[in-house]
Order: structure tokens, then sequence, then C-alpha cells
């Protein structure tokens, strides 16, 4: 086994500490890597709170995970010691479903395993994420990352940026489409990102008016504060897709209402309660409510390698472990400008 440390939630009410744990060993297939640095998402403070569901205690959060190859196993061929290496929201998955085959494992017919918060797929022992100074992944779950990059502000591309990503792939989001971003957090600062990327009329809906300079920054052309109704009333039926990045309750009804016919809602934040939709606001337009789920892996190799090409890493404020506490009531105030990021050096 292997003598890990880290920082974990010992339930759901107890703030994060650190901890030492053993992964286990390297099997065949494995690749052992250290974790450089560690990006921070609103699900690992959904999660080490039980906001979701009731979790897997002690809980070793993280999921935007990048560091340097140390071992691997003796069938490993995409990876030697030394290489980068990276590592998202799922380390395993059944690889034999209609799902799997078709490299969709984030919806595996079996479920996949989730990086944390989750268990190996012999049910032997819980997941462990990427809040610590190593890991053992299955090698078709690891990412290969280019030399010469801030490995720092790359690391929430694994789980924000192919979230976002996927998306506006999937529906084809790019020249002649209005899309508007709710909320600019981690997810939404990479959305508009991809958005003007990919050539669409780039608006961000935020609760925040002091996000507008950024927004601009990050290339969004319009920026409209949802708390303000002559700003919502300007918008009515403007947009042809709307990227739903909000972590709390919020207003569907009011949001739909901003569509043109035919638009689509993406839902990729995930409240803690459900949200309640009037058929009427989908019917009088035709509107369609969809939802998305992180990506598969080929596709976040593929958006990984399309960023390297494009210049494009999230806008990063970089943290020492000890300060994970203030980190997540300030993203849980909307204060993230745009994602924290743990450099695991500090462990
Ligand atoms: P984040 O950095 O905290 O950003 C969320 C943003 O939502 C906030 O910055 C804020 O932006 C806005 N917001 C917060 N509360 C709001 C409210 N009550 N009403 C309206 N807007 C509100 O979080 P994140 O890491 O981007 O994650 C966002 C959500 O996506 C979380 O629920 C997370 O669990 C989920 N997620 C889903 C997937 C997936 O696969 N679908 C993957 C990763 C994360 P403004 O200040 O601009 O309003
Ligand atoms: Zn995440």
């Amino acid at each position: 086994m292997i003598e890990t440390k880290a920082y974990a939630a010992q339930d759901e009410k107890t703030p994060l500490a650190p901890w030492t744990f053993e992964r286990r060993d390297l099997g065949p297939h494995d690749v052992q890597f250290d974790i450089l640095f560690c990006g921070v998402c609103h699900s690992d403070l959904h999660q080490i709170t039980n906001d979701w569901f009731p979790g897997i205690f002690p809980m070793v959060p993280g999921h935007e995970i990048v560091g340097r190859v140390v071992k691997v196993g003796d069938h490993v061929t995409k990876f030697k010691v030394g290489d980068l290496a990276g590592t998202g929201c799922m380390v395993d998955s059944c690889q034999v479903c209609e799902n799997c085959k078709q490299d969709l494992e984030q919806y595996c017919l079996e479920g996949n395993t989730q990086t944390y918060n989750s268990m190996e797929r012999d049910g032997s022992m819980p997941t462990y994420g990427g809040y610590s100074n190593t890991i053992v992944v299955r090698e078709e779950f690891v990412l290969q990352l280019k030399e010469g990059v801030d490995l720092a502000a790359v690391a929430p591309l694994l789980c924000a940026g192919i979230t976002t990503y996927s998306p506006l792939k999937h529906w084809g989001v790019g020249k002649g489409h209005k899309l508007a971003v709710l909320g600019l957090g981690g997810l939404g600062h990479m959305g508009v990102k991809f958005g003007v990327a990919f050539g669409a009329e780039v608006t961000v809906l935020s609760t925040s008016a002091s996000k507008e300079d950024d927004a601009k920054k990050l290339g969004a052309h319009h920026f409209i504060v949802t708390k303000d109704p002559e700003q919502i009333k300007a918008a009515l039926g403007t947009f042809d897709f709307i990227l739903d990045t909000v972590s709390a309750p919020h207003d569907f009804n009011m949001y739909l209402s901003l569509l043109r016919t035919n638009g689509t809602m993406i839902c990729v934040g995930v409240p803690n309660e459900p949200a309640s939709v009037a058929a009427f606001s989908l019917l009088g337009g035709r509107k369609s409510l969809a939802g998305s789920g992180i990506g598969g892996i080929k596709e976040t190799q593929e958006m990984l390698d399309y960023c390297a090409e494009n210049n494009i890493v999230s806008d990063i404020e970089l943290i020492d472990i000890k300060d994970i506490q203030t980190a997540y009531e300030r993203m849980q105030k909307g204060d993230v400008r745009y994602r924290f990021v743990i450099d695991m050096a500090t462990l």
C-alpha cells in the first residue's frame, strides 16, 4: 500500500484537516503520479457537507488534479516516469456498456467510479481525491498534458473546462448563436472562454454587478445583472442557449423566459434542491431544458489539446492548503475569481 498525505473531512460538519491514509498498490494497468496542483470545485463543497447525498467519510475531495508520473504498471503504454499527467472527476467505469463504448464513460450504465466519494470497482475501498500528495489511477483515465504550460491554471480544465466544453460541442454552439452563461464562477468563466472561442455572441448573466469588468476581459460581449428587473426585461426571448452553472436553487422559469423560440437551457450546475418548472415555460416557444455531465475521456483529451493549441487556461487564485476553508467560504458567497487552485507543495 502507498502511504498518502491528505486533507480530509472526517464528517459532514467538520472542517478539512490533515489526514494520512493508504492508497492501493499499482496494478499492471495503473499509473501513479505525485500531485502538484488541485483545483477546488463547488462539487467538493457540496459533497463534504452532504449537500447532495450522504457521502463516504473520511472524504478527501479534489478532482482537478495535475502532477508528474512517479511509477507505472507493467502494462502501461501511454505514460512513463517523469511525464505530466492529469485526472478529472472519474477514475474508472465498466468499459463495456453501450455508453462506455461510445467514449461516454461519464454516463456508464453501471455508474462511473468517481475520483472521490465513490468505491473502487471491486468494492474494496473508497476512492480518495486530489487534496493529497499522490494518486493511483487506471491508465485509461489519466490524461496527457503538454509541457511548458502553467500547470496550476491547467488543473481546472479537468472539471470546469470539460463540463463547459462538452455541452457547447454537443449542441454545436458557435457562430450565429447567442449564448448566455448563467453564473460567473469556476464553470461559468470557462463557459465564457469556450463560447467566445467557438464564435458565439456571449452574455454573462450574473448576480454580482462587480464581475462586469472581468466578464468583458474574459471575452464576453454583454453583461446582465440578473437582480435588475429592467435588464432582465430587455433580455426576454433573446438567447439561443443558456449554459446554467449556478450551484444554488434559482428560478428556472425566469431564465427559460430569456430563451428564443427553439432555445435550449443546459443545466450543468447542480443545486441541492429540485427546480420547479412550469410546462408553460417550455411550450411557449418550443423550448428545451437539458443537462450535461462532465465529458468522456476522449473528449477531455481533445479539450486539453484544444486549450493547449489556443492558449486557454483557467483564471486562478493559487492558495495554500491550510486556507481551504476560507476558499470554501468565499466560494459559497460567489466570491471566486475564478477558480481556487491548491499548491500541493503546501500540504
Ligand atoms: P462556483 O465557482 O461557486 O460558481 C457558481 C456561480 O453561480 C457563482 O459564482 C455565482 O455567480 C452563481 N450563483 C451562486 N449562487 C447563486 C444563486 N443563488 N442564484 C444565482 N446565481 C448564483 O461553482 P462551480 O465550481 O463553477 O460549480 C457550479 C455548479 O456546477 C456546482 O453546483 C457544481 O457542483 C456543478 N458542477 C457540475 C458538473 C457537471 O458535470 N454537470 C461538473 C462540475 C461542477 P455570479 O456571482 O455570477 O452570480
Ligand atoms: Zn468539479
